[in-house]
């Protein structure tokens, strides 16, 4: 999951009495944002952080269509209306960045409606390892959940372990990679090489918007590394606006400073508490205003020696 905080930017006010001031204002009760085409047959949806969607990529293949996160059951029902306007081809395969609710959970909806779910293959021990209690968790939040009726998130239908697994027709060639553990056990990213698009799910996001708990902090740097080095042009994060490579070298500095900056406070004998920590003004896009959960997620793995997401730890 990601949504975490929406930060109110200096811009937003004058935003807003813009907004008023059109029009027909009730724009503000309105639709999702517009899909954004990226490349031909390649359309990025933005996902409403007040809802906890996460950010949506459709992929037009020669006879169907593939989408990059199935997203929350809400979001789901929103985004086959939406591939319905944008193509007629059926949408085919669905396929998890990683196993959290607002990626996976609309995946019995997509099997409804046809299609084949897809996801790195550790996906399946991570959902093992956290569910159902987060199931649990996300119905007492969440009606679009509740209202499934379902005791669990239904696991991908088909899991692939060598990366990269590579799907190819005559008009286009489509990546499935694993790069290693960084936001969870599981981040599968998707690769469009001829476009150089890269969807990132929540190993890269744009903005304060990332959780760490199930994360291996030391490692996920290096994952980043690996992906820069598929040089993309695009890059589709699973939170936030679209944008280049400097989502990947934001999200990867935005860690290492909070990794080096516990760790250094770790030294002089502090614990998690007791810190103190400011970040460079460069991490400030990826920065939230609380830090005190990425502190104390950072200061357990570095403290105890293991990945965050391998300790003992709650979902907040
Ligand atoms: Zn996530």
């Amino acid at each position: 999951m990601g949504a975490r905080t929406v930060r109110a930017g200096a811009g937003l006010l004058p935003a807003l009495l813009v907004l008023l001031l059109l029009p027909g204002a009730a724009v503000l009760h309105a639709q999702p944002a517009p899909a954004h085409q990226i490349a031909p047959g390649v359309w990025f949806l933005l996902g409403d952080a007040h809802k906890g969607y996460s950010n949506t990529t459709l992929i037009e293949m020669q006879d169907y269509l593939i989408v990059v996160d199935a997203n929350y059951p809400a979001r789901a029902r929103e985004i086959m209306a939406e591939a319905r306007r944008l193509s007629p081809k059926p949408v085919r395969l669905v396929f998890d960045t990683h196993a959290h609710g607002d990626h996976s959970y609309g995946n019995s909806l997509w099997t409804a409606a046809g299609a084949t779910t897809m996801a790195y293959a550790a996906i399946l021990g991570e959902m093992d390892r956290y569910e159902p209690a987060r199931w649990q968790a996300a119905e007492a939040k969440r009606a679009d959940v509740r209202d499934l009726h379902e005791t669990t998130v239904q696991r991908p239908l088909k899991t692939f372990r060598k990366s990269p697994y590579v799907l190819r027709d005559a008009t286009r060639e489509v990546d499935f990679v694993y790069l290693g553990w960084g936001h969870t056990r599981a981040d599968g990213f998707v690769w469009l090489p001829k476009e150089r698009v890269l969807c990132t799910g929540d190993a890269a996001v744009n903005g304060p918007r990332n959780k760490l708990w199930d994360a291996d902090i030391a490692n996920w740097p290096r994952v980043l590394t690996r992906a820069m080095r598929l040089r993309p042009r695009v890059v589709l994060p699973g939170h936030g606006d679209a944008g280049g490579v400097e989502i990947l070298t934001g999200q990867r500095r935005f860690l290492q400073d909070l990794y080096r900056a516990v760790q250094q406070q770790v030294q002089a004998g502090k614990t998690a508490a007791q810190m103190n920590i400011q970040l460079p003004e460069a991490d400030g896009n990826w920065t939230p205003g609380d830090l005190a959960w990425d502190v104390e997620a950072t200061y357990n793995e570095i403290t105890q020696h293991e990945p965050a997401g391998a300790l003992p730890h709650a979902w907040k």
